[in-house]
């Protein structure tokens, strides 16, 4: 039997914004589907930390996953038994490409960065240096010296903006070149030997957007930005992967599951 692997996003995608009791009953189809599926594994693919993605998982009731792809694509794990492990051949592939240091090690090279600000210690990763930056333009003039200081240092980053949407801060994450949603999914489909075609990856944002693009296929909620639907569309034209761009008619984990069908994820189900 060969797997069949639907990677979703948690926030937004997943994990509802509201908390209507309407999706209770989706998330309890959503088990009954998944748990009716012996060849379907599930990942969860998120910024979050595994603590937190394991607490965003079970306050929802969701299903365990058998993968975790965290912090925003620098860490892979597996499920054995009752806990999870990182995979080592995912991390020895964030070490290569970093030359063997880890994000600790990056950290002195940006010391004295005008606007840039390191945040607190449970927001780093090993592969992963979160700073604050202002928002807007002072905010780009910063990223750009922090990307010459690296390029600089020989180090091949991915450095990934964003905005807190509690306080409105900006946000930047420095991590290896090839630590990205995207790479993490190409690297789980090589190590479990999944066809190409026998995966599927579900989200709704921006920071979403390389792997709607990326040539899997992949479902488009129907909650995620007008902008970001339309990027997609752009993009994915470009690249000749338009095909593989399914945008779901229902927002959420409904728009999840109407993908997931639309590929033909679970199996012999009706959902
Ligand atoms: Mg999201």
């Amino acid at each position: 039997m060969e797997p069949y692997l639907l990677a979703t996003d948690l926030d937004g995608t997943l994990l509802p914004l509201d908390d209507t009791p309407e999706w209770d009953a989706e998330i309890l189809r959503f088990r009954r589907l998944a748990m009716a599926s012996p060849r379907l594994l599930l990942a969860y693919v998120t910024g979050r930390c595994l603590e937190c993605a394991l607490d965003g998982a079970a306050g929802f009731n969701l299903p365990m996953p058998e993968l975790l792809v965290c912090d925003l694509g620098t860490s892979v794990y597996r499920k054995t038994g009752r806990t999870y492990e990182l995979d080592p051949g995912y991390r020895g592939r964030l070490l290569h490409a970093w030359q063997g240091r880890l994000a600790r090690d990056i950290a002195p090279l940006l010391g004295k960065i005008e606007g840039l600000t390191s945040r607190s210690a449970e927001t780093q990763g090993e592969f992963k240096q979160g700073y604050y930056i202002n928002p807007g333009k002072r905010g780009e003039e910063t990223v750009q010296r922090v990307a010459e200081r690296l390029r600089g240092a020989g180090l091949d980053s991915n450095l990934v903006c964003s905005i807190d949407v509690q306080t409105g801060a900006g946000l930047l994450d420095v991590l290896p070149a090839v630590a990205a949603k995207d790479h993490a999914l190409a690297y789980l489909r090589d190590s479990l030997a999944i066809p190409h075609d026998h995966i599927a990856f579900a989200g709704d944002s921006g920071h979403d957007l390389a792997v709607f693009v990326s040539g899997f296929n992949a479902i488009v909620v129907a909650n995620t930005a007008d902008t970001v639907r339309e990027e997609a569309r752009r993009q994915a034209e470009l690249k000749g992967v338009a095909h593989r761009l399914y945008f779901a008619g229902h927002a959420y984990i409904r728009g999840v599951m109407e993908g997931a069908c639309h590929f033909n994820l679970f199996a012999g189900e009706d959902a």
